[in-house]
């Protein structure tokens, strides 16, 4: 495996000399006020009934308690920053994310308890009655996260008063599902290498969701560049067109990781390329 410094010093020169491009992007602005009343709620409310999981039961409760706030707390966060908008998006992802740490609080907690593991049939059952979830790959966004959460905590809810499953069974196999889900998420965002590339694939996601504000049209990507600000602040540009109108908009998203590495690169000579420690494996005679 290339070291990442290595990956991301060939990265270099082709951010620099873009450098120069006039293009001014807009930069998404998260709704703080949101943010911060809703960290309240999670570090009081969510984390207390998570400190109160003493059973699969209560934890599948817990987590269906968490979903149905965060859709409330969307519903509200969609009327002073729309769902469709670059700024209504991006908090909307810090959100989901604060939520995914909080769903996991309620995991870990259940893990602690030592709870019986589901039987293979009641496995196979449950997955029957579960709408088929979809392909989450590598690179998961905080919705398509809970969305799975969710596909859980629903098949859990309609099985409540089937003969067929314990409800103890059934709570437990919502709780194997949002704990695979979330440890994938938790997985892909694990450190600043990772978050970088989480955001790259979160970015198109974003731009997925947007709709023009004239004509509701979904919008596609025309252009892409990074670009140095200020000397050592890289961005990456997304240029986008409405499908409908043909508007275009420009969506720009700050590279902190990249930034933070030109920093700490800059005494180093870039020229000299640092040694492999030993040969790659199979490569080098
Ligand atoms: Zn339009």
């Amino acid at each position: 495996m290339v070291p990442h410094s290595r990956r991301i010093f060939a990265l270099l020169p082709t951010l620099v000399a873009l450098a120069a491009s006039p293009a001014l992007g807009a930069v998404p602005q998260v709704d703080q006020a949101f943010l911060d009343e809703e960290r309240i709620w999670v570090d009081t409310v969510a984390s207390g009934q998570a400190a109160a999981v003493s059973n699969a039961v209560d934890a599948a409760e817990a987590l269906r308690a968490l979903l149905g706030h965060r859709a409330e707390a969307l519903t509200r966060l969609n009327l002073t920053s729309p769902l469709t908008t670059a700024d209504g998006l991006e908090t909307q992802d810090l959100y989901d994310d604060m939520i995914i740490r909080a769903a996991n609080r309620v995991i870990q907690q259940a893990k602690t308890l030592d709870l019986p593991e589901p039987t293979g049939d009641d496995a196979i059952y449950f997955a029957s009655m579960m709408e088929a979830p979809p392909e989450l790959g590598g690179n998961p966004v905080g919705f398509m996260t809970l969305g799975m959460v969710a596909l859980g905590v629903r098949a859990n809810h309609d099985l409540a008063d089937d003969p067929a499953i314990t409800v103890e069974a059934s709570a437990q196999l919502t709780l194997r599902i949002a704990a695979a889900a979330v440890n994938n998420y938790l997985e892909a965002h694990v450190d600043e290498l990772a978050r970088y590339n989480a955001n790259q694939f979160r970015h198109n996601a974003v731009i997925m969701r947007l709709r023009c504000p004239k004509d509701d049209g979904t919008y596609r990507l025309s252009n892409q560049k990074n670009k140095l600000r200020n000397g050592n602040q890289f961005s990456t540009i997304y240029f986008l067109k409405c499908n409908i109108c043909y508007e275009e908009v420009e969506l720009e998203y700050p590279v902190a990781y990249v930034t933070r590495l030109q920093e700490v690169s800059e005494p180093q000579d870039l020229k000299k390329e640092p040694e492999a420690a030993r040969p790659a494996g199979g490569v080098d005679p």
